[in-house]
């Protein structure tokens, strides 16, 4: 009993280290022109607020959303309010929706315990993420492996799943990425239901079908595996990496400014504490680099996607500049095939378009942080 209630103690401590949203709420802002948007972005980079971007505008959609702590609650809807932008809240008490998620999450737990399964319908913590992997492996042993591609930063393995109907040789492959954004939960779930999905509909469904007879899959669930266990423990709302350096007074790079490709250029941050931190040099983040080695090492990739959360935009290159990819019309009319597939079955609606023009030259001057 003793034991218990000590267990007990110990799970009500980790719960109030966590960090709380109380009264915050999130603000949808409807910016109609250019000069509507320079005047939020006063609003959004000025540092009495601590204002988050969570969704940016885009070609196709003027509207912003925003995490408004409850302290700064009054005078950012004053200034709204005396420079005639038009919004509406969204979140009225981020806190609650956090609690509520949280008891979805332990209920699910308990389920799952119960039953043996795993839910695709609910989030996961890591340990679950990679044991459902270890299952997906086991049920479907001639096409699925685990493999380990390296560790984080605080020294948690990084885990793949190969998709493969052939052996060895080094086989033409697509990488599909999700969680380098570690609180887009969405991704992480959306990459583990994926990968059942690749197993169980292989020799039934025509199209998965023909791309394993000639290609391999990589499809890492967890790119940022610290960042993700942050969230689920201390923040929710946690996006970048772990990563301390010596000099830092700030924990974490984003993972997704670290990349070799116009590293520090324009739409990332050299402040350690900013959330588009591109970190000391490209490649510092051993979750980035594990990715890249393995990459390089493989030499024969032919495609990577990166899922991530949340907007409905299928994306291609470039993020960083507005030139056109050399291969650009081909890319659209993959991704628009892609879409229309996709609303085909779910009757979501996606916006294609290149990143750096469909969103990142939007949201730039509001220092947003979407991709
Ligand atoms: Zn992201």
């Amino acid at each position: 009993m003793k034991w218990i209630l000590f267990l007990g103690a110990l799970i009500g401590l980790s719960f109030c280290g966590r960090e709380k949203f109380f009264g915050d709420q999130v603000f949808r802002i409807n910016v109609r022109n250019g000069d509507e948007i320079s005047k939020l972005s006063q609003l959004v980079n000025s540092d009495n607020f601590k204002l988050d971007v969570w969704k940016a505008p885009s070609t196709f959609s003027r509207l912003v959303d925003v995490l408004v702590p409850s302290v700064s609650l009054q005078p950012v809807k004053s200034f709204l309010k005396s420079q005639g932008l038009e919004y509406s809240v969204t979140i009225g008490d981020l806190q609650a929706l956090l609690d509520h998620e949280d008891e979805e999450m332990q209920h699910n737990e308990g389920q799952e315990r119960s039953g043996n399964n795993f839910n695709y319908g609910a989030y996961h913590s890591l340990e679950a993420i990679y044991h459902e992997m270890d299952s997906i492996a086991g049920d479907f042993p001639d096409l699925a492996s685990r493999v380990k591609i390296g560790h984080s930063f605080e020294n948690r393995s990084m885990y793949v799943l190969k998709f493969g109907t052939a052996e060895g040789g080094r086989r033409p492959a697509v990488w599909l990425n999700a969680g380098i954004h570690s609180r887009e939960w969405i991704s992480v779930a959306t990459a583990i239901w994926t990968a059942r999905k690749i197993a169980s509909d292989y020799g039934k469904d025509p199209t998965i079908t023909s791309i394993l007879e000639k290609m391999d899959i990589f499809l890492l669930p967890v790119a940022n595996p610290d960042g993700y266990v942050y969230t689920q423990s201390q923040n929710r709302l946690w996006r970048k990496t772990r990563s301390i350096y010596p000099r830092s007074r700030c924990v974490g790079t984003d993972p997704n400014r670290n990349w070799n490709a116009s590293f520090a250029g324009e739409g990332a941050s050299d402040n350690p504490c900013s959330e588009i931190y591109h970190g000391p040099h490209a490649n510092s983040e051993v979750e980035v680099k594990s990715v890249v080695d393995f990459i390089q090492e493989h030499g024969n990739f032919k495609c990577f996607i990166d899922l991530h959360s949340y907007s409905q935009l299928l994306m291609y290159p470039y993020g960083y500049t507005v030139k056109k990819a050399p291969d650009a019309d081909e890319l659209d009319k993959v991704a628009r095939r892609a879409a229309k597939a996709l609303a085909s079955l779910s009757g979501t609606t996606y916006q294609v378009g290149p990143t750096c023009t469909t969103v990142c030259r939007a949201c730039r001057p509001l220092g947003a942080v979407l991709s």
